[in-house]
């Protein structure tokens, strides 16, 4: 990554928190989760919010010697089973509740990948394409010692997410040692290779989702070769996938930016798109007859991939939906009552915290090298992700059959039980 690529994101439209409340559906979805494993509501009064939420101030000098206050969270969700783990992303329009859902996320991600953690998320009110290079050290680094009292290696692991990248997790990483005093290696994960990042981590998150895309369409009977597909986000996630589904011989027909999105039913040339992409993950500026995103996901296909954010799939547009599978690469894109909605229409929807599963489990892969101080080659990383994220599929896919409930339903199963298990043990319920 470029010392001027500032951005590792997953979806830039700027309507992240438009109307649906994230932090309250994922609560429901984890409710109808514990009844089906007859949990009792005690375990619900564990998992509905996180275990603690830290809200900070972050003065940040300005490159005009103006000082501006910045604020910023970090969410814990649930740490009965190890460390919390989780991104940090940084977004002008990030809230309390969005930090709080996604922290859940995160632990229903662990559980599912089968990882030695619970879930945390952090995030910083801030606008990164406004900040100069200057300003968004000072700022992570702020961040890092406002924080630091609730975060380590053994307590609280960060990580990127929206909009922050390798840069921005080695200056958090560099504060953090100086804070200590010593060398924190595992104190962060998705750091640049030469600071103890792991080989793979950059495309971990896209990886994930294409053996999810594999999966599903073994199950529909569907050839990767030749299957159209649209991807709605051109950042760190929808561009790898690009990548990796034109390799397999997929025709991408569709993809979109925060700006607009193109759509070609014979085929869009990805190649001269990634070369073409900048370091916001924006590329259809650069072209005329662009269409909107919202008219992408309407366009007939094999297999959709919201990759961008949140909500954008909702009760408006489900029925309108003209694909057979849909593997969610984003946090949150489809509402619940959209996931209804497709499920009735015999749509396979893998959901976010399956298919988003793949950065998190190789931000495990790199604590755990951190730890030994032994590194993987690339081919070890992605053959132990591969055999987590196929494990997880078939266990979810196997769950959603026997106990005829979507994948959404059965995932979250997957992903509580564990909690709930060391909650137990621990006698916390
Ligand atoms: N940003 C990732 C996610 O939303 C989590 C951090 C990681 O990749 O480890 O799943």
């Amino acid at each position: 990554m470029g010392k001027n690529d500032v951005t590792n994101t997953v979806g830039e439209n700027d309507n992240e928190n438009e109307n649906l409340n994230l932090f309250t559906s994922t609560q429901i979805v984890i409710h109808d989760a514990l009844k089906k494993l007859g949990f009792t509501e005690n375990a619900f009064e564990i998992l509905k919010e996180p275990v603690r939420m830290l809200r900070v101030r972050i003065p940040v000098r300005m490159d005009d010697g103006s000082v501006k206050v910045f604020t910023g969270y970090r969410a814990q969700h649930n740490d009965s089973v190890g460390p919390t783990i989780g991104g940090i992303r940084f977004h002008p329009k990030v809230t309390e509740d969005d930090v709080k859902a996604l922290a859940m996320w995160m632990s229903l991600k662990c559980g599912i990948a089968d990882l030695p953690f619970g879930g945390g998320k952090g995030g910083i009110l801030c606008n990164p394409r406004t900040l100069s290079f200057g300003e968004l050290e000072r700022l992570s680094r702020g961040y890092v010692r406002a924080i630091s009292q609730i975060v380590g290696p053994t307590k609280d692991i960060p990580a990127p997410d929206m909009y922050t990248n390798s840069q921005i997790m080695a200056w958090m990483m560099d504060e953090y040692s100086r804070l200590r005093s010593f060398d924190s290696p595992g104190f962060i994960t998705g750091k640049p290779i030469g600071l103890g990042g792991s080989e793979g981590r950059e495309e971990a998150g896209a990886l994930g989702a294409a053996i999810c895309i594999e999966e599903a369409a073994k199950i529909r009977g569907l050839s990767i070769k030749g299957a159209r597909v649209i991807i709605q986000g051109f950042g760190n996630a929808g561009s790898f996938i690009a990548k990796f589904m034109h390799q397999s011989g997929a025709i991408v027909v569709g993809i979109s930016d925060v700006y607009g999105a193109l759509y070609d039913p014979d085929g869009l040339n990805i190649d001269y798109l990634l070369q073409r992409r900048d370091s916001f993950g924006t590329v259809t500026s650069l072209f005329d007859g662009t269409i909107s995103n919202e008219e992408l996901l309407e366009k007939e296909c094999d297999i959709l991939i919201p990759a961008a954010t949140s909500n954008q799939i909702t009760a408006k547009n489900a029925h309108s939906i003209r694909a057979k599978i849909i593997v969610e690469a984003a946090n949150g894109p489809t509402t619940i009552e959209a996931t209804k909605v497709l499920s009735e229409r015999g749509i396979l929807l893998v959901p976010d915290v399956l298919a988003g599963a793949g950065g998190v489990t190789v931000s495990y892969f790199e604590w755990v090298q951190n730890k030994q101080g032994y590194y993987w080659d690339e081919k070890e990383v992605r053959d132990k992700l591969r055999k987590k994220i196929v494990y997880a599929f078939q266990q979810i896919y196997e769950i959603s059959n026997n106990s005829n409930v979507n994948l959404r339903v059965a995932a979250y199963m997957v992903g509580v039980r564990k909690m709930v298990e060391a909650s137990e043990f621990r006698g916390w319920i």
